[in-house]
């Protein structure tokens, strides 16, 4: 008997119509004899609601309220869908993620699995039940409390618990027929991928493709899990995350990613002496901001820029930081910008083809998109541009390599 795990994203179950739809879908599953682990999000837009709500009560609501109040939104759509269940003659039980065993750290807001106890899952699957645990959530081994795992969170309670239950396959049900070679609602001409590498999926989700959370592709690397990720409104196949050699077409890119949820910042006239980006970048560790690309220009009469991205939401803080500390390391000022994007190119293939940057940056001039920023990987090239030019931008380098196709895509 095969165990699946399915996960339903907040449009797959986005009203009770869509519910319906799903639990048809679960019932065939488990009449087909299928063990079925159902994980889902909340419905529709509704965990921005809730955070819309918190931000109106407070502006700085305490993060343990604030988790316990996100995780109500996976209770209403398991519930709703156990419920559905029931009504189609199917056994269904539904789990929040701390009875269904998923047990975190105490970092609320961003918790990562560190175990998980699923015996209740295996006991009710046991008992010819479909499961059905509220994605998103855990508990706290050390506190007990209450914690989420990060938006699009869903995805990795999905992939953890396919690879605790050595689950077949862990499907991802979402709102496009699967991976696209960029965003299709931004490249309506963008392309479904077949099979995309793990180290590849990481990359293209680590640098703004939302449709998987980067913490479900590293459970699913490190466990070998057999990612479908794949649409709920139709039966296509969808696309398969596994290994690199499970690859038949050898592409040189997979796609074009962007994110437009970092801000950057840039500290005037810091003097070049051994020591102060150090402390710059640690001073702001200590405060748990996490920095993404890094640029330091060339010194001149002993000062230097230094120029980074964090996640929008940590500007006020870095600003708050940055600037004192500025003026005790000599330089100059802290200036934010928050109207930038991050534009990146994704590819295994890159490792072994040179000329990737320089084609990509082409066409990126062609279209009159100015580059403010460059970093690179092995398998990547990213560049941060203006805000109001990443549709541009993204059009531009996904056409030059040519990587077009049809897409399907569902309002939410
Ligand atoms: P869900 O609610 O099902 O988890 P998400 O909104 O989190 O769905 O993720 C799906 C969305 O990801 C799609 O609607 C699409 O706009 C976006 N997306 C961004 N990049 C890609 C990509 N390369 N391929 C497919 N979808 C992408
Ligand atoms: N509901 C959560 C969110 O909107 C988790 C998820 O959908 O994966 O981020
Ligand atoms: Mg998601």
């Amino acid at each position: 008997m095969a165990i699946v795990v399915q996960k339903y994203g907040g449009t797959s179950v986005g009203d009770t119509d869509r519910m319906k739809v799903v639990a048809d879908r679960i019932s065939r599953a488990h009449r087909d004899g299928d063990q079925v682990v159902v994980v889902v999000s909340a419905m529709g837009k509704s965990t921005d609601e809730l955070v819309t709500m918190a931000s109106r009560i407070s502006e700085h609501p305490p993060e343990r309220e604030l988790d316990i109040l996100l995780t109500s939104g996976e209770r209403i759509s398991m519930s709703l869908l156990a419920m559905a269940l029931h009504a189609r003659g199917v056994p269904a039980k539904s789990f929040t993620g701390s009875q269904a065993g998923i047990i975190t750290d105490a970092v609320h807001g961003r918790a990562r699995i560190v175990d998980i106890t699923p015996g209740r899952v295996k006991e009710a699957l046991d008992g010819g039940n479909v499961v059905i645990v509220a994605g998103f959530q855990g508990v706290s081994q050390d506190t007990k409390d209450i914690t989420t795992l990060g938006r699009g969170g869903s995805d990795t309670t999905a992939v953890a618990l396919a690879a605790a239950l050595d689950a077949d396959v862990c499907e991802i049900y979402t709102d496009v027929d699967g991976v696209f070679t960029a965003d299709p609602r931004i490249v309506p001409a963008a392309r479904k991928l077949e099979i995309v590498s793990y180290e590849e999926m990481l990359e293209l989700a680590a640098q703004g493709a939302k449709v998987l959370q980067v913490r479900s592709v590293e459970f699913g690397r490190n466990h070998g899990v057999r990612i479908h990720v794949r649409s709920s409104f139709s039966y296509t196949t969808g696309t398969w995350v596994g290994p690199e050699e499970d690859k038949v077409e050898d592409a040189i890119i997979s796609g074009v990613a962007h994110d437009t949820s970092e801000a950057k910042v840039t500290v005037h006239a810091v003097p070049d002496r051994p020591g102060v980006a150090s402390r710059l970048f640690t001073t702001l560790a200590d405060d748990n901001i996490n920095v993404d690309m890094i640029v330091q220009n060339v010194s001149s009469d002993g000062r230097t820029d230094i120029s980074f991205t964090l996640p929008r939401g940590d500007a006020d803080k870095a600003r708050g930081i940055l600037e004192p500390l500025a003026d005790d390391i000599g330089a100059q000022s802290v200036r934010v910008d928050e109207d930038v994007a991050k534009v990146s190119l994704v590819g295994a293939g890159m490792k072994t083809h040179p000329g990737v940057a320089a084609k990509m940056f082409g066409a990126l001039s062609a279209a009159g998109v100015n580059i403010e920023m460059i970093s690179t990987s092995t398998i990547r090239v990213s560049v941060v541009v203006a805000k109001s030019d990443v549709e541009t931008a993204v059009q531009a380098v996904h056409a030059v390599f040519g990587l077009g196709g049809d897409a399907t895509i569902e309002e939410g």
